[in-house]
C-alpha cells in the first residue's frame, strides 16, 4: 500500500539496484516521462505501448517488475494483468504497479482484483513511484543523507504550458533531469 507522499524537495528519492522494468503505456508523454523517471535511476526499461505488447514482451524477455497503465488500447491494464496472473505457475508472482490517470474510489479494488500489487495515480509522482517500486522490489530501500532535489515535476501542468506538444515535453524533461 502506498498513499502518495507530500512533495518534499529536501528528502532525496529512495532508490534501489537497477531493476529490469517492462513499462506498459500506451501514452507517447507518459512513456517519456517514466522512461526518464526510472532510467534516471539505473532501472532498464522496455517500453510495450498496450497491453497485448506487454504480453508479448513478458514471454520474450526477463522482467523484475511492471509498471503497467490502466488504460490502454487492444488490452486494458487489468485484462493484462489478469492473462499475465493465469499464465504464472507455482511460486513465480511478477510485481505488477498499476498507473492509473483517474483516482476514482474503487480504482484501488479494481487494481487489486485483477492481481496488481499497488497502485499509483497519475500524473506519476517521481517519489510515489520510487517508494512504491522500493516496496514491491522487496529490496532495502536506500535515501541517503538529506539533500537538494528538484521539486516534483507536474508533468499535466507542463504540457499545458508547452501547448500539448510531447515532444517539447520531452525536452522541458530532459532539460528539468539535468538540472536536478
Ligand atoms: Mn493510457
Amino acid at each position: 500500500t502506498t498513499e502518495m507522499p507530500a512533495p518534499d524537495p529536501d528528502r532525496p528519492l529512495p532508490t534501489v539496484s537497477p531493476l529490469r522494468i517492462l513499462l506498459a503505456e500506451d501514452n507517447k508523454v507518459n512513456q517519456t516521462l517514466a522512461v526518464a523517471l526510472l532510467t534516471r535511476v539505473g532501472h532498464h526499461v522496455t517500453v510495450a505501448g498496450d497491453g497485448r505488447a506487454a504480453l508479448e514482451a513478458l514471454e520474450g524477455g526477463e522482467f523484475d517488475m511492471v509498471l503497467m497503465d490502466v488504460q490502454m488500447p487492444e488490452l486494458d491494464g487489468l485484462e493484462a494483468t489478469r492473462a499475465i496472473r493465469a499464465r504464472e505457475t507455482g511460486d513465480e508472482r511478477i510485481p505488477i504497479l498499476a498507473m492509473t490517470a483517474h483516482a476514482m474510489k474503487g480504482d484501488r479494488e479494481r487494481c487489486i482484483a485483477a492481481g496488481m500489487d499497488d497502485y499509483i495515480s497519475k500524473p506519476i509522482d517521481p517519489r510515489a513511484l520510487h517508494l512504491a517500486i522500493a516496496q514491491l522490489s522487496g529490496q532495502r530501500v536506500s535515501t541517503g543523507s538529506p539533500r537538494r532535489t528538484a521539486p516534483p515535476f507536474d508533468h499535466a501542468k507542463a504540457l499545458y504550458h508547452v501547448g500539448g506538444d510531447p515532444e517539447i515535453l520531452g525536452q522541458l524533461v530532459d532539460m528539468f533531469l539535468t538540472q536536478s
